[in-house]
């Protein structure tokens, strides 16, 4: 499935689980899901283990810091599985975000945090942004991996 794919069924799915909470009344729950859906849409994707792709492509100028990643995954690899890919590419994104976030706190920035709740359910977007994409990319959860991938 190409890019573009990937993300018009992600974001289908994103406005149709989204517009529902909403229309049920839960307004917060849909707005931190769709961040964690979006953002596991169009940021930080199981395809950026390959050096060129949409998601690296948004990253604009700090594209630089998914290069070392995608050096060490093999397309379809350890990426594209469904606990320890996504986890790997938050922990990776930590990495970098960690001197960012000891400089603020050096500078005595402090950024207003969603709560612990609005962050769960947002990082539950997230997998579920990752999972969606192993779905197309025809990995099914628990599936043998050496039948499922192409
Ligand atoms: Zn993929």
């Amino acid at each position: 499935m190409h890019g573009y794919q990937h993300t018009t069924v992600n974001l289908t799915a994103t406005s149709i689980t989204c517009g529902a909470l909403i229309l049920a009344g839960y307004a917060e729950t849909a707005l931190a899901l769709g961040a964690g859906l979006a953002f596991g849409t169009l940021l930080v994707t199981p395809d950026l283990d390959l050096h060129r792709n949409d998601a690296r492509r948004r990253w604009g100028k700090l594209r630089f810091i998914w290069a070392p990643y995608a050096a060490l995954s093999r397309h379809r690899g350890m990426s594209h599985t469904y606990l320890a890919g996504p986890t790997i590419r938050l922990a990776y994104l930590a990495l970098w975000a960690a001197p960012l976030a000891w400089g603020a706190q050096h500078l005595q920035i402090t950024p207003t945090l969603p709560s612990w709740n609005h962050m769960t359910i947002a990082i539950i977007g997230y997998f579920l942004a990752q999972w969606l994409h192993l779905l197309c990319d025809g990995i099914v959860p628990l599936g043998r991996s050496d039948h499922s991938r192409h």
